[in-house]
């Protein structure tokens, strides 16, 4: 059975998001800590499919528009990319990646997906996961071709 944790129902790869690797000084992080008044210590979240949300995504609508709908995700939906999807990637650099990663869902399923994201965000020198604003592996000092620069503060 895949544990399917990290695959958001919008399309995101939760296992490379800072607030679920606890990344202290990613701007997301800052921005989630700030918002909902929290500390590195109480900041916690399991992955878009549990129960143990961040408040930052606890009230998502395209989560509950798929859950609505009675859809796996919205890699199922006859309406992908919506309007709330295609909008998606506005202003967050990491948003941009769920249409293509709806359609290789849809394509492929979730196994096939979830072993793609976990190759595509490890290091590869030293395995450590990045997160999505990480362009470098702060273990090791390598290259993550995957991350995105952060937006400036
Ligand atoms: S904060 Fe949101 S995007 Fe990040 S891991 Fe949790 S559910 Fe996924
Ligand atoms: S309309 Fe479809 S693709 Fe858009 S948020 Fe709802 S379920 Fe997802
Ligand atoms: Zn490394």
């Amino acid at each position: 059975m895949v544990d399917r944790s990290v695959e958001a129902f919008c399309g995101l790869y939760c296992g490379a998001c800072p607030v679920y690797l606890k990344r202290e000084g990613d701007w997301i992080v800052r921005h989630v800590l700030k918002e909902h008044a929290l500390s590195m210590e109480t900041l916690h979240c399991e992955g878009c499919r549990t129960d143990m949300l961040s408040p930052s995504c606890q009230h998502c609508v395209v989560r509950d528009c798929a859950k609505q709908k009675g859809l796996d995700s919205c890699s199922q939906c006859a309406e992908m990319p919506c309007e709330g999807i295609a909008g998606f990637g506005s202003g967050r650099s990491h948003g941009c990646e769920v249409i293509g990663n709806l359609t290789f869902l849809r394509d492929n399923g979730s196994k096939a997906w979830l072993a793609s994201q976990a190759a595509q965000w490890q290091c590869p020198m030293c395995g450590r996961v990045g997160s999505w604003y990480e362009t470098t592996c702060s273990q090791c000092g390598t290259a993550l071709p995957a991350g995105y620069d952060p937006p400036e503060s």
